[in-house]
């Protein structure tokens, strides 16, 4: 088990960590989201002991995990990270670049081990490839592969399908999120894609400017969000003020809600201008104005710009 225990951390004068803990057990997968800046890499970084902390300490199970000014060479050994640059080798190929830390002397054992990751990656066709013809997204799947090679006990993943098409992305990421699951393999995933949160994480934290707003299962920090900044990682989202949605209502109240809990109504209390219909396979996203708040919500067609509608709030659904 990983134990962080109130990790504090600056580069400089300024503190982008600010005490951190978290507990994460075998085989469970934490996400971490937060806008551009909030110390994601940092955390990262720091528990694969990248980075000496002056406050706070981080265990695997009972073992106090030291750090670069302990260990000879940086990072522990049985946890992996793969970074938003992709560290492989440029001239070697994609095969040797997977295998490059498997011992030599089983080599059967070894081709079956490569040829089995770059399975799961769905890159068998460019084995005998260099990374340097490869696309940024196919470079990011041989090194998530090349990490899995040395059968990590955790695996850090800092925004491991950010260049990877929405195609390749959905089948890959239900692929190796299930593989980490009958590995028992841990992992963490610093991420802006709410789907990585939604459907595959186990805890998912927010990060803010260093600090934790929240740690919990994430269907519970979509359905209940402490604020806007935490519901806005998971999508478009509106604040209002509850006497715009709640009849005889008079509270300033700010109330966040989802556009699909806007639902348009003849007897609708909010009142609102259309602005623009975006076409989102499933249904539209309708972005309209409330005098000049936007206000977006969901309908099933387009509707004419310029149009007045009144919305019925439904925050249970
Ligand atoms: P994220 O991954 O969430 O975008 P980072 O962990 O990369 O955030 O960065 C957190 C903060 O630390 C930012 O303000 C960033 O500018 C700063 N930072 C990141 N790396 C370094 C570094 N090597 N030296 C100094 N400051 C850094
Ligand atoms: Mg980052």
């Amino acid at each position: 088990m990983l134990k962080v225990q109130n990790v504090t951390f600056q580069y400089d004068t300024k503190e982008v960590l600010k005490n951190i803990s978290l507990k994460l057990n075998p085989g469970e997968q934490l996400s971490i989201i937060g806008e551009s800046g909030s110390g994601k890499s940092t955390l990262l970084k720091i528990i694969y002991g990248l980075y000496h902390l002056e406050k706070g300490k981080l265990f695997w199970g009972e073992k106090r995990l030291l750090g670069p000014n302990y260990n000879l060479v940086p990072g522990e050994e049985f946890i992996k990270y793969v970074a938003q640059d992709y560290d492989l080798m440029p001239y070697i190929t994609v095969e040797e670049n997977v295998g490059k830390y498997l011992s030599n002397f089983y080599p059967r054992k070894k081709s079956k081990r490569i040829a089995e990751l770059l399975e799961l990656v769905g890159l068998t066709a460019y084995a005998k490839t260099k990374p340097t013809d490869l696309s940024g997204g196919q470079q990011q799947r041989v090194a998530i592969a090349k990490a899995l090679a040395q059968q990590p006990k955790l695996l850090l993943l800092d925004e491991p399908f950010s260049n990877i098409d929405n195609f390749k992305k959905n089948s890959l990421r239900r692929e190796l999120f299930s593989y980490l699951k009958s590995q028992n393999i841990s992992c963490i995933t610093a991420t802006h894609d709410n789907m990585d949160s939604l459907a595959y994480a186990d805890k998912t934290m927010v990060l803010k400017e260093g600090k934790i707003i929240c740690l919990d299962d994430p269907k519970l920090l979509y359905k209940n969000p402490k604020n806007k900044y935490v519901a806005s990682l998971f999508g478009e989202v509106n604040e209002l003020l509850e006497k715009h949605i709640v009849p005889n209502s008079t509270s300033n109240k700010k109330i966040v809600c989802y556009p699909h809990q806007l639902q348009l109504s003849q007897n609708g209390y909010l009142t609102v201008r259309v602005k623009n219909s975006y076409f989102q396979g499933s249904h539209y996203l309708i972005e309209s104005v409330l005098k000049s708040k936007t206000v977006f919500f969901n309908h099933n067609n387009a509707i004419e710009p310029g149009k007045e509608v009144h919305l019925e709030a439904n925050l249970k659904s």
